[in-house]
């Protein structure tokens, strides 16, 4: 038995204080302590973030790595902190730092105490930070968060564009891209623009076999029918998603008129008002938040029931993303969309408002969406096809866990035709 497998387990229980690796995390692990390019690709909540980071907290040098938000940067400060007793062993370098704090973090580094420095693609630029950090050993780059290099993902970030040349000047580091972007467009993107094709690639599976998939055709009825269904949800916690502020506005309001406990949430609101419903989703005061897509980032809230998009979303990313808040506990998600060939002219009018090269991608995922929900075949088959997985109905797990497994359409027709 190689050393390195007995060391990651007690390193992981000491500092993390867990009995076993989730998923691939351990095979990542390995890699990177070996020195490789590594890619990994893991669903949000996967565990992606142990994995350099553990490696990071027991190697030599620091790890740098890269996030794009602040927010995400901060919280991740918090608690690595938080697993140790000295503050240096982390630290994030933006902008916002006075000269003392900056002074310091440099001294944290110089000193080898630092194992994780955090920073946002703009402030490896800078030529201040760049040359000290040649100056002091890296221990590898990691980039989460990968799919903002590419066009293609649903968060496009100019700036990591920019990040090959600038991990170039460090020398000779290993780099570790992770994302929860599994559409092999995207990662072609990634492992081109890093210039990883040696990279090896982890890919854990999207699949979530406790979610039930369906889409309902959009009519005037939408609104008493979302009503219905959430009866049938009677005290469940659930999610309703809607493309304008004006919708999240009207459908929050209808719900309440009928009895059904809801909060409107959305950009338009002050951050003190979002804050509070938010909470109030998330301490159970309210069923259900009507949301657009500002809502939902880092809200980990296990036992949401539903998640039922009102408009549908503008790529199958997002809607994968936005149903995957649903049954993080394992129990029941019942995922339903509605579906209007009327939306999708919508969405393709804001569109056209667009950059071409934006518009093109634009089209081509909304694309994909349409013909998500216009299929008769698994849903679920037809979502982990896009993001180049193949699933077996007979043997996969969930396979029966979608509107057109259940309910064929072939069949209903011509169970009709027999009572004619
Ligand atoms: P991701 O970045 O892939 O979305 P995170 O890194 O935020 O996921 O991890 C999601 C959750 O999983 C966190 O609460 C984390 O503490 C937990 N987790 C990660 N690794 C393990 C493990 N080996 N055992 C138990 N929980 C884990
Ligand atoms: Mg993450």
């Amino acid at each position: 038995m190689n050393s390195n497998e007995i060391d990651i387990h007690k390193e992981l229980k000491k500092y993390f204080g867990f009995n076993q690796f989730k998923g691939l995390q351990e095979q990542v692990i390995k890699s990177i302590l070996n020195k490789e390019n590594t890619f990994v690709i893991m669903p949000t909540g996967g565990g992606k973030s142990l994995c350099y980071q553990l490696p990071a907290l027991i190697q030599e040098g620091t790890a740098i790595v890269v996030s794009p938000l602040i927010a995400l940067m901060k919280n991740q400060v918090d608690a690595i902190r938080s697993l140790s007793s000295e503050n240096g062993i982390a630290h994030v370098l933006n902008s916002s730092l006075t000269k003392t704090e900056i002074a310091q973090v440099k001294k944290d580094i110089t000193s080898g105490l630092t194992k994780l420095l955090y920073v946002a693609p703009e402030s490896l630029t800078k030529e201040e930070y760049l040359n000290f950090l040649q100056t002091v050993p890296i221990s590898f780059v990691a980039i989460d968060e990968a799919h903002c290099i590419s066009e293609w993902g649903h968060d496009f970030r100019p700036e990591y564009r920019n990040l090959k040349g600038i991990i170039k000047q460090l020398g000779d580091v290993s780099i570790i891209g992770l994302t929860a972007t599994a559409t092999p467009k995207v990662q072609e993107d990634i492992l081109k623009n890093l210039d990883m094709s040696d990279a090896t690639t982890y890919k854990a599976s999207f699949n979530r076999a406790n979610l039930y998939y369906e889409v309902r055709t959009k009519t005037k009825n939408i609104e008493s029918d979302i009503i219905r269904f959430i009866k049938q949800h009677k005290g469940k916690s659930g999610i309703i998603y809607c493309l304008s502020r004006k919708k999240v506005e009207a459908i929050a309001e209808v719900l309440q008129v009928n009895g059904i406990s809801a909060v409107p949430y959305h950009a338009g609101l002050d951050a003190k008002t979002r804050a509070k419903h938010q909470d109030m989703f998330l301490m159970e005061d309210v069923d259900v938040v009507v949301a657009t897509i500002a809502f939902g980032m880092g809200i980990d809230k296990p036992d949401v029931r539903f998640v039922i998009h009102h408009d549908i979303p503008k790529s199958l990313e997002s809607y994968y993303q936005e149903t995957g808040r649903a049954g993080r506990d394992g129990g029941e998600g019942h995922c339903l969309a509605y579906y209007s060939y009327k939306d999708v002219e919508k969405l393709e009018k804001f569109l056209s408002g667009k950059p071409v090269a934006e518009q093109e991608i634009g089209f081509a995922l909304l694309q994909e969406v349409v013909a998500y929900a216009e299929t008769s075949m698994s849903r679920r088959k037809f979502l982990l096809h896009y993001f180049g997985e193949e699933f077996d109905n007979e043997t996969g797990d969930g396979g029966d866990m979608d509107d057109n497994v259940r309910n064929p359409k072939i069949k209903v027709e011509a169970k009709d035709q027999v009572v004619k």
